[in-house]
């Protein structure tokens, strides 16, 4: 995949209009590229504004007085993507926080949460569900150069039935209490969708089945009919919006994989016959499976009332068998964490639970690279450090194929070109 920088090449480049881009040399001990799996040695990536113009090795020719950053003792790799994230709000550690904050406030916390992703190497996120259109805000901030941050794909608010996951459920019937995102019946969540494509959702996410952390759910129930979620996913494919469907039962995993959606959020009580209707269709697994130990050991502390922590124990240790018998099945397993169940910045602890529980430290990588972007739709610019492609580059000083554990380290961070970090 790589293109060698030759001669002919350079001087094109001081010779047409590009040669007035700000260009940058790094120097990678270490290469490693998801689309192979192989790791090259004494590596040039040369970055061009905010793309990677190309990629060649220290034969290339670097200009004196060129900018050049030096990695020549570091493993170098494409920025990591977390397919599920919660990044506003969640500013301190109580769970009822929410009830208690404007959305005002908690969009600051996302600009907080933000940062702290990126710079803990994940240079593109998804975030699903959020009130008020505050993912929308932090994004559209972090495009506008305003603030740091990943780049984010976002949903504003996941659609959910009355009294389901994705409604909020936890005062009595005289607050009047209910999720933004609430719409029930084939018209009502079409009209939703229109809603927040037209206040700029990227994706839909919406519940199909209950949830750990919502009063009054069950997580293996299901929650929408088939021709609900048929009505979600044509008019969301309609405005090219991709859909993530929060599902931890079995048959509402299934009735989201036939109903066509692109993503299954949790997916923790799967059976060999929704991975194959999985793997057939396409549909992409995204398992949580760090966020369990953080919930089962601090949760109590943190507030959350034991019908959820009850609720986490059930889902724990299957989750984690799904996870293992979907990566030994071959399913698209892509790397999402529920980051703000635990504490964001922390995303990458998920890595070595992966290795653990069943995919090659290779495949835990690519699982956060070029599934993310083949998920997002967003190969053609993430998820590989290629000609073409924005420069989102990490770095780590371990080598990461022996040791995962490197990645909760991260020692350098580029996004587009502009380094944030860089040890
Ligand atoms: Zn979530």
């Amino acid at each position: 995949m790589y293109r060698k920088l030759t001669a002919a090449a350079f001087v094109a480049a001081l010779i047409c209009p590009a040669a007035q881009a700000e260009t940058t040399y790094i120097r990678a001990g270490s290469l490693f590229d998801p689309a192979t799996g192989r790791v090259s040695r004494d590596a040039v990536i040369v970055v061009e504004d905010e793309m990677i113009a190309a990629v060649g090795d220290y034969s290339t020719v670097i200009p004196d007085g060129a900018n050049v950053i030096d990695l020549s003792e570091s493993f170098v790799l494409p920025g990591v993507m977390d397919m599920h994230t919660h990044i506003v709000g969640n500013l301190d550690s109580n769970f009822f926080a929410g009830y208690f904050q404007s959305p005002h406030r908690a969009t600051i916390g996302g600009v907080v949460n933000a940062e702290k992703t990126l710079l803990a190497g994940f240079t593109t996120i998804r975030n699903v569900g959020a009130s008020g259109y505050m993912d929308v805000a932090v994004r559209d901030a972090i495009n506008a150069g305003e603030i740091p941050g990943p780049r984010m794909a976002v949903s504003g608010p996941g659609l959910g039935i009355t009294g389901g996951h994705c409604d909020r459920n936890s005062l009595n019937a005289s607050f009047e209490e209910r999720g933004d995102g609430v719409a029930d019946g084939p018209w009502a969540v079409r009209e939703q969708i229109r809603k927040n494509v037209k206040y700029g959702a990227d994706l839909t996410k919406f519940c199909a089945t209950g949830g750990v952390f919502s009063k009054g759910t069950q997580v293996g129930m299901t929650q929408y009919t088939l021709e609900e979620m048929q009505a979600i996913v044509d008019e969301s494919h309609t405005h090219g919006r991709r859909v993530a469907a929060h599902a931890h039962g079995n048959e509402g995993i299934k009735r989201a994989i036939i109903a066509g959606v692109d993503s299954i959020e949790h997916a923790s009580f799967l059976d060999e016959e929704a991975i194959r209707m999985g793997i057939e269709r396409g549909t992409f697994f995204a398992l949580d499976i760090y966020n369990t130990e953080y919930t089962l050991e601090r949760g109590a502390e943190r507030g959350v009332p034991e019908e959820n922590i009850e609720k986490e124990r059930q889902v724990g240790t299957r989750q984690r068998e799904s996870f293992t018998m979907a990566v030994r099945m071959g399913a698209k397993v892509v790397f999402a964490t529920d980051s703000g169940v635990y504490p964001h910045g922390d995303n990458a602890k998920q890595f070595s639970r992966a290795v653990r529980f069943g995919m090659t430290p290779v495949q835990a990588i690519q699982s956060a690279t070029i599934l993310p972007a083949e998920l997002l739709g967003w190969d053609d610019r993430v998820g590989r450090i290629a000609p073409g492609l924005y420069a989102d580059i990490i770095a780590v000083h371990g080598n990461p194929l022996d040791d995962i554990e490197e990645l909760e380290d991260v020692d350098f961070v580029m996004k587009g070109g502009v380094v944030y970090k860089d040890q």
